[in-house]
């Protein structure tokens, strides 16, 4: 089978390796259709901690059960499937704590490699975050999973109260994610700041009622604005951008809560007013990852067609253009998420910039 490798930071191979055998508990997924994430990006172009480089690339992906292993009775071969690629061990001191999402071997036994023909899970995936597809969900919408997973796990850490206005900072892909959400969840109103008018436009398109341009307008001066001089209810940063970070708590209301989403370097160091956290009782909390009832919930919210996520995709490739997407797309800032779809031979004319 073909199977993406990345040997280095941005350096991307295809080559020919040995279809995967699913031995007990394990599935062996035959990959529909396979999509590029911001943490792909980041370890293309800087290598990840917690990826073995060189080694397979991608973990956002549905497709066909091709084979089962021993005990494996929940799915059969040719059976639709969508997936978290990781799952939590049930047994650390994190997981017994009921704070799965920081499971002490998530990240360790987290599937990589879904720019491949297949891929293998194993067994403790299989039996918590794998689930059939049915039929109305594309593959595409359905290889969504991960990344709704982790905005679902943010947005319950907050709760949004239907007079609330949710402000979200960033309008990438997760940015726009937290869009559809907090829809979904009935906040009154959403405002997003980003830049680039394309992805304003999108934030528009998918629910949003008010949108900032970051380049144009001033975020703290045109936030008070919209909000009778108070700030947000809940303010969600998705940017990953220090300088963000610190102006968030000044973007909230007295009494409101930030959810911070987008992970800097270890070693960052922030400077808050510590007024606006004591005295005007701001609520600054930190993200990471997802747990099982998270995944639930966003598999739930893309089966019933709650929110409808293909809007996010820029363009569709197949495994010989992943490092044309990778070095011409995605490295210079154009489309949103890019779909990857083995054997396909040509590319889409669609390039969203
Ligand atoms: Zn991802
Ligand atoms: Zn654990």
């Amino acid at each position: 089978m073909l199977a993406s490798l990345l040997l280095e930071p941005g350096r991307l191979e295809l080559r020919d390796v040995e279809i995967p055998k699913a031995g007990p508990g394990e599935v062996v997924v035959r990959v529909r259709t396979a999509l590029t994430c911001g943490t792909d990006l980041k370890a293309f172009r800087r290598g990840h901690p917690k990826m073995t480089i060189p080694g397979p690339f991608g973990h956002e992906f549905s497709g066909d059960v091709h084979e089962v292993g021993e005990g494996v009775t929940k799915f059969q071969p040719g059976d639709q499937i969508m997936t978290a690629p990781s799952a939590p061990c049930g047994d650390c001191i994190y997981c017994r704590k009921a704070q799965e999402n920081l499971c002490a071997k998530v990240m360790d036994t987290m599937v990589w490699g879904a720019f491949a023909e297949y891929v293998c899970m194993p067994s403790h995936i299989v039996a918590n975050n794998m689930f059939k597809k049915p039929e109305h969900l594309s593959y595409e919408e359905a290889a969504m999973l991960e990344p709704l997973s982790c905005v679902v796990y943010g947005m319950d850490q907050v709760e949004v109260k239907p007079d609330d206005t949710v402000l979200i900072i960033g309008a990438g892909a997760i940015g726009l994610l937290h869009v559809m959400v907090a829809r979904a969840l009935g906040a009154e109103r959403v405002i997003v700041a980003g830049r680039r008018e394309s992805r304003l436009k999108l934030a528009w398109a998918l629910g949003a009622d008010e949108v900032i341009d970051v380049e144009e307008q001033n975020t703290f001066d045109r936030v008070k604005e919209l909000t009778n001089d108070l700030g947000a209810d809940i303010v969600i940063e998705c940017t990953g951008q220090l300088a963000v970070w610190e102006e968030t708590p000044d973007l909230a209301r007295p009494g409101g809560s930030v959810i911070l989403f987008g992970g800097l370097p270890s070693g960052t160091k922030a400077t808050f007013d510590t007024s606006r956290l004591h005295y005007d009782q701001i609520t600054l909390k930190g993200v990471f990852h997802y747990t099982r009832s998270a995944v639930k919930k966003a598999y739930q919210l893309l089966t019933d067609k709650k929110i409808t996520v293909s809007g996010l995709i820029s363009g569709t490739y197949s495994l010989n253009d992943l490092r044309h997407v990778f070095e011409d797309l995605l490295h210079q800032g154009k489309g949103i998420k890019f779909a990857v779809v083995p054997g396909k031979s040509e590319p889409s004319s669609a390039e969203a910039g």
